[in-house]
């Protein structure tokens, strides 16, 4: 009888552990989303770039060269970046935000020109303003399309503004119980190699999988811009997520490491509005280095973050095969 008792109290040690170690997703490790994020904002680059008031405290909008306005959302942990690109003619919202804040209302008040929307990609965070706006592109890929169409319901984004992802408060008419995503509609279908004409300037599509299927970077030749979205910004690079192909995302950097010669500054989709190329090559070069076994790492929960001083990558631990 006692043994009996013994096998059963095992096999309840032992499920009670199965049941630990699944709880714990990667996004919720302390390697993706640290305790009090916050404490190192301001980032220093926002200092050196001529701020623009508007009428919501949510944005802090900043003008960049190039007829460029940055649209940055510090207040929460993905401290998203989107774009408003002005040409004579139109003007493009790259990416619109989290849909905390009201961003028809704040682009009405940064341009009098019709405005288009592109998204990099169809992650919830660079989508949540895409329904108040009419016109919407996004590279044709189904999973992309997939994702504006339905929208996002409340129960996937609601946990992203609960306590520790938050720390100024949320705009006063913002509800987290009701916040979601609706549908939205889209109106072109971008594939590698077009151009988007807003009247004395022109935007390059380059598909750029990896981080997701359809993810695209734009290159604005004039201003000498790359705005690279989620395949690179200056942080933890996401290279773990169920929509992630490593070797696209590999691939992918190393476009962008040859277009190097088209630009001299990319504008990341998170952290930092303004960067300068010269840290392209080296996202190239630790990508070789992970993939070769080496690289300066912390594991937790099946991830692995590697330091490379300007940005990290986190990848999937099953990702590494250590081919030294
Ligand atoms: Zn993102």
């Amino acid at each position: 009888m006692k043994q009996h008792f013994t096998v059963l109290l095992l096999l309840a040690v032992s499920f009670s552990l199965f049941v630990c170690s699944t709880d714990t997703s990667p996004e919720d490790s302390e390697l993706v989303r640290p305790t009090e994020w916050w404490e190192n904002l301001p980032r220093p680059v926002y200092a050196n770039l001529e701020q623009i008031e508007t009428s919501q405290w949510w944005f802090e909008v900043y003008k960049l060269p190039g007829n460029i306005f940055a649209i940055y959302e510090p207040n929460q942990f993905e401290e998203i970046i989107s774009y408003l690109v002005q040409g004579d003619k139109k003007s493009l919202l790259i990416d619109t935000g989290l849909g905390i804040g009201n961003m028809e209302m704040l682009v009405d008040e940064l341009t009098d020109l019709p405005v288009t929307v592109v998204n990099t990609h169809s992650h919830f965070d660079h989508i949540g303003s895409n329904y108040q706006f009419e016109e919407i592109m996004i590279f044709d890929d189904e999973s992309e399309i997939r994702r504006l169409k339905e929208g996002i319901p409340n129960d996937v984004l609601r946990k992203h503004v609960e306590s520790g992802n938050v720390w100024r408060g949320l705009p006063e008419d913002f509800d987290p119980l009701t916040w979601k995503t609706p549908p939205a509609k889209v109106s072109r279908l971008l594939k590698e190699g077009d151009v988007i004409d807003l009247g004395g300037k022109t935007l390059e599509v380059i598909h750029t999988p990896g981080h997701s299927p359809g993810h695209i970077c734009l290159l604005d030749k004039q201003a000498r811009i790359l705005f690279t979205g989620d395949l690179f910004y200056p942080g933890p690079l996401y290279a773990f997520g169920d929509d992630v192909d490593i070797d696209d995302y590999v691939n992918s950097i190393s476009k962008i490491t040859d277009l190097c010669n088209e630009y001299d500054y990319v504008c990341p989709g998170h952290n930092e509005a303004l960067v300068k190329k010269s840290v392209i090559p080296k996202v190239n070069h630790a990508f070789i280095q992970i993939f070769r076994g080496k690289g300066k790492y912390e594991e937790d929960s099946g991830i692995r973050r590697y330091y490379f001083g300007e940005f990290d990558i986190i990848v999937r631990s099953n990702m590494i095969k250590n081919q030294e």
